[in-house]
């Protein structure tokens, strides 16, 4: 059956022609492709059917599944689910046990050779791969089996890409990222703790109006969006230059928004587009809202002295230090 094309999609849930080509527009953005591109976006976008999508789901929070799915904005949220056609996704798919697992298997015999996967979470190989299993088999029997006939694989988050959280120190189950288990295949790797959707979205829609993948670095993330250093687009760059620093929280650099360097700030070593793209539908990002970036589209970020240097300091600390005093005046009130 000939599935529908992105554009039909938008245009059953009613998104405007002039709503679709801002997306086109933006996605250019996204991409640092200049306009010229957006009409041969919009063609692809009109023209190809959407990707079929198994998403797969191991070690992990679920955080990059909630990324995709808060998207705020009800027309970009029905673009980003629009853009792919998504087969099997254990967390938001309606059918469970053997009715999922028919889903996965048909999805992968019907769309042989042409289907993307998508990895979210860890995978362990300590002991057999025996801490996460699915249906009996273990996330690593499983992911070898269903990425054996795909285009492509999308890693997105921490975890997928370099084994995040689950792969911190001590490592007790062997986490690993998919690049260390898919070696036959083109895997691209979307990190960040969580995935930024728009990161995602972009990278499908480039795969479909090219035809390839994007260029990516030694760590096979994309360069459109990993090209650069959080610090060399920082709005606070001005004032590491001048050498203002927030020393403590709430002190007046931190209401004036001065450089959060000397309170943890891993943007000097961290690839991420969060200060052009942002959050939430660009609203903000986590330095603009006067909190250090913990690099999390790094490897290993977990284990890299996250906290260390604001620890001291931190809202968490001082939040858990007043609670806990809280406690001791309640405690004393009450004796
Ligand atoms: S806040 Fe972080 S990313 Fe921004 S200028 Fe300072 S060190 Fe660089
Ligand atoms: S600012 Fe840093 S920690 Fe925050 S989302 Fe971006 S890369 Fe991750």
């Amino acid at each position: 059956m000939e599935r529908e094309t992105i554009y039909e999609g938008l245009v059953r849930k009613g998104v405007s022609r002039r709503d679709f080509l801002k997306f086109c527009a933006s996605t250019a953005a996204v991409l640092g492709l200049s306009s010229s591109f957006v009409p041969k976006i919009a063609e692809a976008m009109e023209k190809k059917q959407k990707p079929v999508v198994v998403w797969l789901e191991y070690q992990d929070c679920a955080g990059c599944s909630e990324s995709i799915l808060r998207a705020s904005k009800p027309t970009i949220g029905q673009i980003v689910l629009d853009v792919v056609s998504l087969e099997y996704h254990e967390t938001i798919m309606a059918a469970a046990g053997h009715q999922a697992e028919k889903s996965l298997h048909d999805a992968i015999k019907n769309y042989k050779g042409k289907y993307l996967v998508v990895v979210e979470g860890a995978i362990p190989l300590k002991d057999g791969g025996v801490y996460c299993t699915i249906g009996g088999k273990s996330a690593v029997d499983l992911i070898k089996e269903i990425c054996k006939d795909a285009m492509a694989v999308i890693a997105v988050g921490n975890c997928a890409c370099f084994g995040g959280v689950p792969a911190a120190k001590p490592n007790p189950t062997g986490a690993v990222g998919v690049m260390d288990i898919i070696k036959d295949k083109p895997v691209i790797n979307l990190p960040g703790c969580p995935l930024n959707v728009e990161n995602f979205t972009a990278t499908v829609v480039y795969f479909l109006t090219f035809g390839k993948l994007p260029a990516v670095d030694k760590l096979k993330r994309p360069l459109f969006a990993y090209g650069k250093l959080i610090h060399d687009n920082c709005e606070r760059r001005g004032h590491f230059d001048a050498s203002e620093y927030v020393k403590a929280w709430g002190d007046k650099g931190h209401r004036q928004g001065w450089c959060l360097f000397q309170m943890g700030c891993k943007g000097p070593f961290t690839n991420h587009n969060c200060p052009t793209i942002r959050w939430n539908e660009g609203v903000s990002w986590p330095v603009m809202a006067g909190h250090p970036c913990i690099g999390c589209s790094e490897p290993k970020f977990w284990d890299n002295n996250l906290y260390a240097e604001a620890e001291k300091n931190s809202f968490y600390a001082k939040a858990v230090g007043l609670a806990a005093m809280a406690g001791i005046a309640n405690k004393v009130k009450t004796e």
